[in-house]
């Protein structure tokens, strides 16, 4: 008799047979880190990493590993004092998380159902919140930030009302670099009352903190911010991040997170750079954007260059005159072991690259390479 139990196919292996059919096919977040993984391990050679958008730099931090043999708190005190304070909100409106990426997955896990409820997300975003979304078995519905200005398309929004859950945007947005303007935010949130949670992704507020949606959480129920101390505060190793949000959020999000997502060495280096070291992180804020500024205006000024996008984050977004020039100054560039990120493959974004902002002899190497060695025919 045959066997037709599908297990009996032997051209696949146990696990392939058994997976979720759409994980087969799906390819993970191109990290950076993995984008140049065998870079990493060219021996001699020194790279300079400008495709991440961590900062450069590290910081002196002191650690005790006295409790290490028992389990820490599920939410250290310590931390989420420190970081209710940075924020000028109340403990209870804060979660730490493993980077702001956890913080992500545990809002779709939270508020969709799986292969039945969407998110929303307006290209060109972050690529996180597909990936989540793709791995819960949550849809995806699109609504493309308006071409040139790259702000929201509200009334884009307003014909998706009552068919998402969840609204991603992102402000400052990666890899755009703007900031969306507040009165669109406030617009957005408004037009998703009793609909769907709006999360404002702010990784890279601490670059214009005044513009911060935090402000809003007391007005709205709906609202969710996310922070990080992998960009302006350089902990991108650590994994720690923040979503903030009113009390019924976090104790929504604390049943899906890990019992004990934050381990007591991140916690201790996290708090003391949000204490004690907190102006270093400020100082260093200040440095990145000049240096961020001076790049523009030198990039606006290359023949090749075409367009530079306004950035108030830690990196630079701009286009090149045609596919050709952008292959070619990316090369160069990893010819000299300088790494960019190829933004080209996202949508309104043919021929764009990022440049992340490292420390100043970084950047002087990035526009010396470009000045000596590119020869656009
Ligand atoms: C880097 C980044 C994150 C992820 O931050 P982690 O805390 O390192 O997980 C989230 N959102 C945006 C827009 C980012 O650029």
């Amino acid at each position: 008799m045959p066997n037709t139990n599908s297990l009996a196919n032997t051209s696949l292996t146990t696990a392939e047979q058994l997976a979720r059919e759409e994980l087969i096919d799906m390819v993970p977040y191109q990290s950076a880190r993995r984008l140049f993984a065998s870079a990493d391990q060219t021996a001699g050679e020194e790279k300079i990493w400008l495709n991440a958008n961590e900062a450069p730099g590290l910081g002196d931090y002191q650690l005790s590993a006295n409790n290490i043999n028992r389990y820490p708190d599920f939410q250290p005190e310590s931390l989420i004092n420190a970081y209710s304070d940075y924020a000028g909100l109340a403990k209870t409106q804060v979660l730490a998380t493993r980077g702001a990426d956890e913080g992500i997955e545990l809002i779709i896990r939270s508020f969709c159902k799986a292969y039945q409820d969407s998110i929303l997300i307006c290209p060109p975003t972050y690529g996180m919140y597909a990936i989540s979304a793709e791995n819960h078995g949550a849809n995806i519905v699109k609504v493309p930030l308006k071409p040139d200005v790259l702000t929201l398309d509200l009334n884009g929004l307003a014909q998706q009302v009552g068919k998402v859950n969840v609204v991603f945007l992102c402000s400052p947005g990666n890899p755009t670099g703007n900031l969306l303007p507040q009165e669109q935010i406030v617009a957005a949130v408004e037009l998703f009352k009793n609909s769907a949670m709006v999360v404002i992704d702010e990784a890279y507020i601490e670059f214009s903190p005044e513009q911060t949606s935090a402000k809003l959480l007391s007005d709205y129920d709906n609202v969710i911010v996310l922070r990080t101390l992998s960009k302006a505060f350089a902990l991108a190793g650590l994994r720690c991040g923040f979503t903030l949000a009113n009390e019924d959020v976090i104790t929504l999000l604390s049943k899906v997170i890990a019992p004990y997502p934050i381990s007591a060495p991140v916690a201790e280096i996290a708090s003391q750079a949000l204490t004690s070291q907190r102006n270093i992180m400020t100082e260093r804020v200040d440095v990145t954007n000049s240096l961020r500024d001076e790049l523009s205006q030198w990039l606006q000024e290359q023949s090749w260059c075409q367009q530079v996008f306004t950035s108030n984050a830690n990196f630079v977004l701009f286009r090149c005159s045609n596919d050709k020039v952008k292959t070619t100054v990316f090369d160069l560039l990893v010819a000299n072991n300088i790494l960019i990120r190829d933004q080209s493959k996202q949508q309104q974004l043919a021929s764009c690259l990022r440049i992340s902002i490292g420390n100043e002899q970084e950047i002087a190497k990035l526009k010396q390479v470009l000045t000596k060695q590119l020869s656009i025919s």
